[in-house]
Protein backbone atom coordinates (compact mmCIF):
# COMPACT_ATOMS: atom_id res chain seq x y z
CA UNK A 1 0.00 0.00 0.00
CA UNK A 2 0.99 3.84 -0.95
CA UNK A 3 0.69 6.09 2.13
CA UNK A 4 -0.50 8.56 -0.07
CA UNK A 5 -2.99 6.19 -1.13
CA UNK A 6 -4.65 5.01 2.38
CA UNK A 7 -7.37 6.26 4.02
CA UNK A 8 -6.05 7.97 7.46
CA UNK A 9 -8.03 10.28 8.33
CA UNK A 10 -6.30 11.52 11.77
CA UNK A 11 -8.43 13.72 14.34
CA UNK A 12 -6.31 16.49 15.62
CA UNK A 13 -8.42 17.68 18.06
CA UNK A 14 -8.83 15.03 20.40
CA UNK A 15 -12.14 15.15 21.99
CA UNK A 16 -12.16 15.97 25.88
CA UNK A 17 -13.60 12.60 26.78
CA UNK A 18 -10.41 11.00 24.77
CA UNK A 19 -8.75 10.00 28.49
CA UNK A 20 -6.79 7.28 27.73
CA UNK A 21 -3.33 6.77 25.99
CA UNK A 22 -5.53 3.80 23.47
CA UNK A 23 -8.07 6.24 22.75
CA UNK A 24 -6.20 8.57 21.39
CA UNK A 25 -3.80 7.44 19.48
CA UNK A 26 -6.79 5.05 17.73
CA UNK A 27 -8.44 8.76 17.24
CA UNK A 28 -4.69 10.47 16.55
CA UNK A 29 -4.05 7.69 13.69
CA UNK A 30 -7.22 7.64 12.06
CA UNK A 31 -7.96 4.05 12.99
CA UNK A 32 -11.89 4.54 14.45
CA UNK A 33 -14.64 7.67 14.02
CA UNK A 34 -16.98 7.95 16.35
CA UNK A 35 -20.53 7.88 14.84
CA UNK A 36 -22.65 8.81 17.91
CA UNK A 37 -22.32 8.01 21.82
CA UNK A 38 -20.58 4.39 22.08
CA UNK A 39 -21.06 3.42 18.11
CA UNK A 40 -17.97 3.99 15.88
CA UNK A 41 -16.86 3.33 12.45
CA UNK A 42 -13.98 1.33 11.74
CA UNK A 43 -11.64 2.81 9.20
CA UNK A 44 -9.06 0.73 6.94
CA UNK A 45 -6.46 0.93 9.15
CA UNK A 46 -8.24 -0.04 12.21
CA UNK A 47 -10.53 -2.49 10.46
CA UNK A 48 -6.97 -4.01 9.06
CA UNK A 49 -5.73 -4.40 12.92
CA UNK A 50 -9.02 -6.11 13.92
CA UNK A 51 -9.41 -8.70 11.40
CA UNK A 52 -5.93 -9.83 12.14
CA UNK A 53 -7.10 -10.19 15.67
CA UNK A 54 -10.44 -12.12 14.61
CA UNK A 55 -8.07 -14.70 12.47
CA UNK A 56 -6.13 -15.23 15.52
CA UNK A 57 -9.21 -15.74 17.48
CA UNK A 58 -11.04 -18.15 14.83
CA UNK A 59 -8.16 -20.09 14.26
CA UNK A 60 -7.68 -21.21 18.27
CA UNK A 61 -11.30 -21.71 18.53
CA UNK A 62 -11.04 -23.94 15.40
CA UNK A 63 -7.73 -25.65 17.04
CA UNK A 64 -10.44 -27.16 19.81
CA UNK A 65 -12.85 -28.18 17.46
CA UNK A 66 -15.50 -25.13 17.66
CA UNK A 67 -17.72 -24.98 14.83
CA UNK A 68 -17.92 -21.52 13.43
CA UNK A 69 -21.60 -20.20 12.56
CA UNK A 70 -23.18 -17.02 11.99
CA UNK A 71 -26.30 -15.87 14.14
CA UNK A 72 -28.32 -12.89 13.52
CA UNK A 73 -27.97 -9.68 15.67
CA UNK A 74 -31.39 -8.73 15.52
CA UNK A 75 -33.29 -11.17 17.86
CA UNK A 76 -37.43 -11.78 18.94
CA UNK A 77 -37.96 -11.18 22.08
CA UNK A 78 -39.72 -14.65 22.47
CA UNK A 79 -37.02 -16.43 23.23
CA UNK A 80 -35.58 -14.32 25.78
CA UNK A 81 -39.25 -14.64 27.59
CA UNK A 82 -38.74 -18.10 27.80
CA UNK A 83 -35.61 -17.98 29.64
CA UNK A 84 -36.49 -15.29 31.83
CA UNK A 85 -33.70 -13.06 31.01
CA UNK A 86 -36.09 -10.08 28.86
CA UNK A 87 -37.18 -8.60 32.00
CA UNK A 88 -33.37 -9.14 34.30
CA UNK A 89 -31.46 -7.59 31.44
CA UNK A 90 -32.88 -4.01 31.93
CA UNK A 91 -32.09 -0.74 30.10
CA UNK A 92 -28.55 -2.11 28.80
CA UNK A 93 -30.76 -4.35 26.41
CA UNK A 94 -31.78 -2.01 23.16
CA UNK A 95 -35.61 -2.77 22.89
CA UNK A 96 -36.82 -2.54 19.22
CA UNK A 97 -40.25 -3.11 17.50
CA UNK A 98 -40.92 -4.03 13.78
CA UNK A 99 -43.89 -2.60 11.76
CA UNK A 100 -45.80 -5.22 13.06
CA UNK A 101 -45.17 -4.43 16.33
CA UNK A 102 -43.21 -7.58 17.50
CA UNK A 103 -40.98 -6.66 20.34
CA UNK A 104 -37.19 -7.68 18.82
CA UNK A 105 -34.02 -6.80 20.29
CA UNK A 106 -30.56 -6.02 19.26
CA UNK A 107 -28.73 -8.91 20.88
CA UNK A 108 -26.25 -8.38 23.47
CA UNK A 109 -25.13 -11.96 24.02
CA UNK A 110 -26.80 -15.01 22.51
CA UNK A 111 -27.58 -17.78 25.17
CA UNK A 112 -31.36 -18.19 23.92
CA UNK A 113 -30.88 -18.08 20.95
CA UNK A 114 -28.01 -21.15 19.89
CA UNK A 115 -29.83 -22.83 23.02
CA UNK A 116 -32.68 -22.21 20.68
CA UNK A 117 -31.20 -23.59 17.53
CA UNK A 118 -30.09 -26.51 19.61
CA UNK A 119 -33.35 -27.80 20.91
CA UNK A 120 -35.28 -27.53 17.88
CA UNK A 121 -32.28 -30.34 16.08
CA UNK A 122 -30.63 -32.30 18.45
CA UNK A 123 -32.64 -35.02 20.54
CA UNK A 124 -29.54 -37.85 20.84
CA UNK A 125 -26.87 -37.50 23.56
CA UNK A 126 -24.87 -39.47 20.73
CA UNK A 127 -24.49 -35.72 19.09
CA UNK A 128 -22.83 -34.19 22.05
CA UNK A 129 -19.92 -32.47 22.72
CA UNK A 130 -20.65 -29.86 20.44
CA UNK A 131 -19.47 -26.35 20.61
CA UNK A 132 -20.44 -23.39 18.38
CA UNK A 133 -19.12 -19.82 17.90
CA UNK A 134 -19.62 -16.76 16.23
CA UNK A 135 -17.94 -13.74 15.31
CA UNK A 136 -20.79 -11.12 15.79
CA UNK A 137 -21.29 -7.52 16.28
CA UNK A 138 -23.32 -6.78 20.34
CA UNK A 139 -25.26 -4.29 21.41
CA UNK A 140 -25.42 -3.29 24.69
CA UNK A 141 -26.97 0.26 26.15
CA UNK A 142 -23.95 0.93 28.54
CA UNK A 143 -25.04 3.58 30.93
CA UNK A 144 -21.24 5.49 30.43
CA UNK A 145 -20.00 4.10 27.44
CA UNK A 146 -16.11 5.49 27.71
CA UNK A 147 -12.45 4.82 26.67
CA UNK A 148 -13.10 4.34 23.13
CA UNK A 149 -13.83 1.14 21.64
CA UNK A 150 -12.74 -0.46 25.11
CA UNK A 151 -16.27 0.11 26.03
CA UNK A 152 -18.55 1.36 24.27
CA UNK A 153 -22.27 0.06 23.12
CA UNK A 154 -21.69 -1.36 20.02
CA UNK A 155 -19.02 -4.00 19.92
CA UNK A 156 -17.62 -6.72 18.05
CA UNK A 157 -17.39 -10.48 20.18
CA UNK A 158 -16.60 -13.71 19.53
CA UNK A 159 -18.98 -15.82 21.96
CA UNK A 160 -19.17 -19.51 22.23
CA UNK A 161 -21.36 -22.03 23.35
CA UNK A 162 -20.68 -25.60 24.84
CA UNK A 163 -23.35 -28.03 25.09
CA UNK A 164 -22.78 -31.46 27.20
CA UNK A 165 -24.62 -34.34 28.48
CA UNK A 166 -23.55 -34.12 31.82
CA UNK A 167 -21.23 -32.01 34.46
CA UNK A 168 -17.86 -33.71 33.84
CA UNK A 169 -18.14 -33.47 30.14
CA UNK A 170 -18.85 -30.02 30.63
CA UNK A 171 -15.70 -29.10 32.58
CA UNK A 172 -13.89 -30.73 29.69
CA UNK A 173 -15.35 -27.74 27.13
CA UNK A 174 -15.08 -25.46 30.04
CA UNK A 175 -11.05 -26.46 30.31
CA UNK A 176 -10.46 -26.51 25.58
CA UNK A 177 -11.69 -23.12 26.26
CA UNK A 178 -9.61 -22.19 28.72
CA UNK A 179 -7.00 -23.60 26.80
CA UNK A 180 -8.00 -21.46 23.75
CA UNK A 181 -7.90 -18.30 25.53
CA UNK A 182 -4.67 -18.31 26.60
CA UNK A 183 -3.15 -19.60 23.09
CA UNK A 184 -5.11 -16.41 21.70
CA UNK A 185 -4.27 -13.90 24.34
CA UNK A 186 -0.19 -15.05 24.20
CA UNK A 187 -0.31 -14.78 19.86
CA UNK A 188 -1.76 -11.37 20.59
CA UNK A 189 0.97 -10.37 22.00
CA UNK A 190 -0.57 -10.40 25.59
CA UNK A 191 0.59 -11.99 28.59
CA UNK A 192 -3.55 -12.81 30.03
CA UNK A 193 -4.10 -13.89 33.36
CA UNK A 194 -7.29 -16.05 34.19
CA UNK A 195 -8.82 -14.81 37.60
CA UNK A 196 -11.56 -16.94 39.45
CA UNK A 197 -15.05 -13.90 38.76
CA UNK A 198 -18.58 -13.46 39.47
CA UNK A 199 -20.78 -14.81 36.65
CA UNK A 200 -23.06 -11.78 36.77
CA UNK A 201 -26.41 -11.46 34.76
CA UNK A 202 -25.19 -14.63 32.58
CA UNK A 203 -25.59 -17.01 35.95
CA UNK A 204 -23.90 -20.24 36.65
CA UNK A 205 -21.10 -21.24 39.20
CA UNK A 206 -18.10 -21.43 37.54
CA UNK A 207 -16.22 -18.65 35.57
CA UNK A 208 -13.05 -16.80 34.87
CA UNK A 209 -12.01 -13.31 33.63
CA UNK A 210 -9.22 -13.07 31.33
CA UNK A 211 -7.33 -10.12 32.61
CA UNK A 212 -4.36 -8.37 30.79
CA UNK A 213 -2.76 -6.07 33.22
CA UNK A 214 -2.86 -2.19 32.26
CA UNK A 215 -3.09 0.95 34.69
CA UNK A 216 -6.23 2.10 32.69
CA UNK A 217 -7.79 -1.42 33.13
CA UNK A 218 -11.63 -0.78 34.87
CA UNK A 219 -11.20 -4.21 36.73
CA UNK A 220 -9.13 -4.23 39.92
CA UNK A 221 -7.38 -7.59 40.36
CA UNK A 222 -6.39 -9.30 43.24
CA UNK A 223 -3.29 -11.90 42.74
CA UNK A 224 -0.40 -14.01 43.73
CA UNK A 225 2.42 -12.57 41.36
CA UNK A 226 3.96 -16.45 41.20
CA UNK A 227 0.95 -17.33 38.70
CA UNK A 228 3.06 -15.38 36.23
CA UNK A 229 5.74 -17.77 36.01
CA UNK A 230 2.95 -20.85 35.01
CA UNK A 231 4.00 -21.25 31.09
CA UNK A 232 1.45 -22.16 29.37
CA UNK A 233 3.87 -23.83 26.32
CA UNK A 234 3.58 -26.80 28.50
CA UNK A 235 -0.34 -28.07 28.23
CA UNK A 236 -1.89 -29.79 25.54
CA UNK A 237 -5.56 -30.22 24.04
CA UNK A 238 -5.99 -33.46 26.01
CA UNK A 239 -8.32 -33.87 29.03
CA UNK A 240 -5.38 -34.83 31.18
CA UNK A 241 -2.93 -32.32 30.50
CA UNK A 242 -5.85 -29.46 30.40
CA UNK A 243 -7.08 -30.69 34.06
CA UNK A 244 -3.45 -30.65 35.17
CA UNK A 245 -3.47 -26.90 33.74
CA UNK A 246 -6.67 -25.91 35.57
CA UNK A 247 -4.81 -27.76 38.47
CA UNK A 248 -1.62 -25.66 37.96
CA UNK A 249 -3.78 -22.41 37.77
CA UNK A 250 -5.86 -22.71 40.97
CA UNK A 251 -3.11 -23.12 43.29
CA UNK A 252 -2.51 -19.62 42.95
CA UNK A 253 -4.80 -16.69 44.49
CA UNK A 254 -5.93 -14.44 41.34
CA UNK A 255 -9.59 -13.03 41.68
CA UNK A 256 -11.38 -9.89 40.35
CA UNK A 257 -12.75 -7.55 43.08
CA UNK A 258 -16.40 -8.99 43.23
CA UNK A 259 -14.82 -12.23 44.56
CA UNK A 260 -12.07 -10.52 46.86
CA UNK A 261 -11.89 -11.53 50.31
CA UNK A 262 -8.96 -9.62 52.36
CA UNK A 263 -8.42 -12.69 54.93
CA UNK A 264 -8.13 -15.20 52.57
CA UNK A 265 -5.59 -12.74 50.81
CA UNK A 266 -3.77 -12.73 53.45
CA UNK A 267 -3.80 -16.11 54.15
CA UNK A 268 -3.08 -17.44 51.12
CA UNK A 269 -0.37 -15.51 49.62
CA UNK A 270 2.75 -13.64 50.97
CA UNK A 271 3.09 -10.94 51.47
CA UNK A 272 5.74 -9.91 48.91
CA UNK A 273 4.06 -12.21 46.34
CA UNK A 274 0.65 -9.89 46.86
CA UNK A 275 -0.10 -7.79 44.03
CA UNK A 276 -3.19 -5.44 43.79
CA UNK A 277 -3.51 -4.05 40.48
CA UNK A 278 -5.40 -2.90 37.44
CA UNK A 279 -6.44 -4.67 34.10
CA UNK A 280 -8.68 -5.00 31.26
CA UNK A 281 -10.76 -7.71 30.52
CA UNK A 282 -10.56 -9.55 27.05
CA UNK A 283 -12.54 -12.67 27.30
CA UNK A 284 -14.72 -14.56 30.55
CA UNK A 285 -15.90 -18.16 30.20
CA UNK A 286 -18.98 -19.49 32.43
CA UNK A 287 -20.09 -22.86 32.96
CA UNK A 288 -23.41 -22.64 34.04
CA UNK A 289 -25.08 -25.96 33.41
CA UNK A 290 -28.80 -26.20 33.01
CA UNK A 291 -29.43 -21.97 33.32
CA UNK A 292 -31.19 -21.99 30.02
CA UNK A 293 -31.77 -25.72 29.05
CA UNK A 294 -33.69 -25.74 32.12
CA UNK A 295 -36.81 -23.34 31.46
CA UNK A 296 -36.26 -23.35 27.72
CA UNK A 297 -36.83 -26.61 27.71
CA UNK A 298 -33.67 -28.10 26.29
CA UNK A 299 -32.96 -32.05 26.31
CA UNK A 300 -31.47 -34.46 24.86
CA UNK A 301 -31.95 -38.43 25.87
CA UNK A 302 -29.37 -40.22 27.43
CA UNK A 303 -27.98 -43.48 27.23
CA UNK A 304 -30.79 -45.17 29.23
CA UNK A 305 -33.48 -43.26 27.29
CA UNK A 306 -34.35 -40.50 29.71
CA UNK A 307 -34.60 -36.83 28.87
CA UNK A 308 -31.81 -35.00 30.29
CA UNK A 309 -31.31 -31.11 30.16
CA UNK A 310 -28.23 -30.62 28.20
CA UNK A 311 -25.19 -28.42 29.99
CA UNK A 312 -24.03 -25.37 28.86
CA UNK A 313 -21.36 -22.70 28.89
CA UNK A 314 -20.54 -19.50 27.10
CA UNK A 315 -17.43 -17.97 26.21
CA UNK A 316 -16.78 -14.28 24.91
CA UNK A 317 -14.12 -12.33 23.86
CA UNK A 318 -13.37 -8.74 22.70
CA UNK A 319 -12.35 -8.82 19.49
CA UNK A 320 -13.29 -5.25 19.23
CA UNK A 321 -12.12 -4.65 22.76
CA UNK A 322 -8.95 -6.31 22.25
CA UNK A 323 -7.50 -3.94 19.64
CA UNK A 324 -7.38 -0.90 22.21
CA UNK A 325 -6.45 -3.14 25.06
CA UNK A 326 -3.18 -4.37 22.71
CA UNK A 327 -2.55 -0.56 22.60
CA UNK A 328 -2.94 -0.06 26.31
CA UNK A 329 -0.86 -2.92 27.27
CA UNK A 330 2.43 -1.89 24.45
CA UNK A 331 2.28 1.80 24.02
CA UNK A 332 5.75 3.43 25.01
CA UNK A 333 5.09 7.08 25.33
CA UNK A 334 3.13 8.19 22.55
CA UNK A 335 4.25 5.53 20.44
CA UNK A 336 2.08 2.47 19.38
CA UNK A 337 3.86 -0.93 19.60
CA UNK A 338 1.86 -3.48 17.21
CA UNK A 339 3.07 -7.31 18.04
CA UNK A 340 3.77 -8.79 14.39
CA UNK A 341 0.88 -11.39 14.67
CA UNK A 342 -1.46 -8.20 14.04
CA UNK A 343 0.18 -5.06 13.48
CA UNK A 344 -1.28 -3.23 10.54
CA UNK A 345 1.79 -3.93 7.71
CA UNK A 346 4.75 -5.91 8.21
CA UNK A 347 7.00 -3.10 7.34
CA UNK A 348 7.14 0.71 6.14
CA UNK A 349 9.63 1.79 3.40
CA UNK A 350 10.52 5.21 4.36
CA UNK A 351 12.52 6.85 1.42
CA UNK A 352 13.68 10.42 1.82
CA UNK A 353 12.43 12.41 -0.91
CA UNK A 354 13.17 15.48 -2.57
CA UNK A 355 11.77 17.25 -5.19
CA UNK A 356 14.75 17.48 -7.52
CA UNK A 357 16.10 13.98 -6.52
CA UNK A 358 13.34 11.23 -7.01
CA UNK A 359 16.17 8.42 -6.69
CA UNK A 360 15.19 7.18 -3.50
CA UNK A 361 11.84 7.05 -4.33
CA UNK A 362 12.95 5.10 -7.36
CA UNK A 363 14.56 2.46 -5.41
CA UNK A 364 11.99 2.23 -3.04
CA UNK A 365 9.70 1.33 -5.32
CA UNK A 366 12.02 -1.45 -6.21
CA UNK A 367 12.14 -3.03 -2.69
CA UNK A 368 8.17 -2.37 -2.11
CA UNK A 369 7.84 -4.14 -4.95
CA UNK A 370 10.19 -7.12 -4.23
CA UNK A 371 8.42 -7.52 -1.09
CA UNK A 372 4.99 -7.41 -2.30
CA UNK A 373 6.08 -10.30 -4.54
CA UNK A 374 7.56 -12.38 -1.33
CA UNK A 375 3.90 -12.15 0.20
CA UNK A 376 4.93 -8.98 2.58
CA UNK A 377 2.39 -6.95 3.54
CA UNK A 378 4.30 -3.42 3.30
CA UNK A 379 3.73 0.42 3.45
CA UNK A 380 5.76 2.97 1.31
CA UNK A 381 5.80 6.33 2.60
CA UNK A 382 5.96 8.05 -0.28
CA UNK A 383 5.05 11.43 0.64
CA UNK A 384 6.87 14.32 -0.01
CA UNK A 385 8.16 15.76 3.58
CA UNK A 386 10.76 16.05 6.16
CA UNK A 387 12.30 12.91 7.36
CA UNK A 388 12.01 14.03 10.40
CA UNK A 389 7.96 14.42 10.23
CA UNK A 390 8.34 11.03 8.57
CA UNK A 391 9.49 9.57 11.57
CA UNK A 392 7.69 11.05 14.21
CA UNK A 393 4.32 9.58 11.89
CA UNK A 394 6.06 6.20 11.77
CA UNK A 395 7.00 6.01 15.55
CA UNK A 396 3.07 6.92 16.18
CA UNK A 397 2.05 4.50 13.75
CA UNK A 398 4.15 1.76 15.61
CA UNK A 399 4.75 -0.68 12.37
CA UNK A 400 7.19 -3.00 13.94
CA UNK A 401 10.14 -2.69 11.36
CA UNK A 402 11.25 0.04 8.82
CA UNK A 403 13.44 0.25 5.78
CA UNK A 404 14.45 3.46 6.07
CA UNK A 405 16.68 4.54 2.31
CA UNK A 406 18.78 8.13 2.22
CA UNK A 407 22.28 8.57 2.86
CA UNK A 408 23.16 5.65 4.06
CA UNK A 409 22.02 2.78 1.39
CA UNK A 410 24.75 1.60 -1.19
CA UNK A 411 23.85 -0.30 -4.43
CA UNK A 412 22.05 -3.40 -2.88
CA UNK A 413 21.88 -2.78 0.69
CA UNK A 414 19.36 -0.48 3.00
CA UNK A 415 18.70 0.63 6.30
CA UNK A 416 16.64 -1.77 8.24
CA UNK A 417 15.44 -1.52 11.54
CA UNK A 418 13.20 -2.75 14.51
CA UNK A 419 11.20 -0.24 16.15
CA UNK A 420 13.44 0.60 19.03
CA UNK A 421 16.40 -1.01 18.19
CA UNK A 422 19.25 0.43 16.27
CA UNK A 423 19.01 0.31 12.51
CA UNK A 424 21.61 -2.39 10.97
CA UNK A 425 23.00 -1.57 7.09
CA UNK A 426 21.66 -4.98 5.05
CA UNK A 427 20.68 -6.35 1.94
CA UNK A 428 17.14 -7.22 0.92
CA UNK A 429 17.29 -11.25 1.32
CA UNK A 430 18.01 -10.60 4.88
CA UNK A 431 14.99 -8.82 5.59
CA UNK A 432 12.81 -11.01 3.64
CA UNK A 433 14.22 -14.00 6.13
CA UNK A 434 13.66 -11.64 9.01
CA UNK A 435 10.00 -10.02 8.27
CA UNK A 436 9.17 -13.60 6.80
CA UNK A 437 9.94 -15.37 10.12
P1 LIG B 1 -17.45 -5.87 31.45
O1 LIG B 1 -17.29 -6.52 32.82
O2 LIG B 1 -16.18 -5.29 30.91
O3 LIG B 1 -18.63 -4.98 31.37
P2 LIG B 1 -18.95 -8.13 30.70
O4 LIG B 1 -18.55 -9.00 31.82
O5 LIG B 1 -20.26 -7.49 30.72
O6 LIG B 1 -17.81 -7.05 30.47
P3 LIG B 1 -19.09 -10.38 28.92
O7 LIG B 1 -20.54 -10.56 28.84
O8 LIG B 1 -18.29 -11.30 29.73
O9 LIG B 1 -18.77 -8.87 29.32
O10 LIG B 1 -18.55 -10.23 27.42
C1 LIG B 1 -17.41 -10.91 26.88
C2 LIG B 1 -16.35 -9.92 26.43
O11 LIG B 1 -16.87 -8.90 25.60
C3 LIG B 1 -15.71 -9.17 27.59
O12 LIG B 1 -14.69 -9.93 28.19
C4 LIG B 1 -15.17 -7.93 26.90
O13 LIG B 1 -13.90 -8.23 26.34
C5 LIG B 1 -16.16 -7.70 25.78
N1 LIG B 1 -17.08 -6.59 26.13
C6 LIG B 1 -18.10 -6.64 27.00
N2 LIG B 1 -18.73 -5.45 27.08
C7 LIG B 1 -18.09 -4.62 26.22
C8 LIG B 1 -18.27 -3.26 25.84
N3 LIG B 1 -19.24 -2.51 26.36
N4 LIG B 1 -17.44 -2.73 24.92
C9 LIG B 1 -16.45 -3.49 24.37
N5 LIG B 1 -16.24 -4.78 24.68
C10 LIG B 1 -17.03 -5.35 25.60
MG1 LIG C 1 -17.41 -10.33 31.82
Amino acid sequence: MLLSKLFIPITKDLPAEAKIKSHQLMLRTGMIRQSSAGIYSWLPLGFKVMKKIEKIVREEQNNIGAQEMLMPTIQSSDIWKESGRYDDYGEEMLRISDRQNREMLYGPTNEEQITEIFRSSVKSYKLLPQIFYHIQWKFRDELRPRFGVMRCREFYMKDAYSFDLNENEAVLSYNKMFYAYLKTFKRLGLRSIPMKAETGPIGGDLSHEFIILADTGESKIYTDKRIFNISTDKYSNDSNSLKKMRDDFSKFYAVTDDKFNQEDFNKKVNKGDQLETKGIEVGHIFYFGDKYSKPMNCTVDSKDGKKTFVKMGSYGVGVSRLVAAIIEAKYVNDKMKWPKSVAPFDVVIIPSINKKDMSNLEKALKVYNDLRNKGIDVLLDDIEESITNKFKKHDLLGIPYQIIIGSKITQDKFEFKESDKEAEITDINKIIKILKK
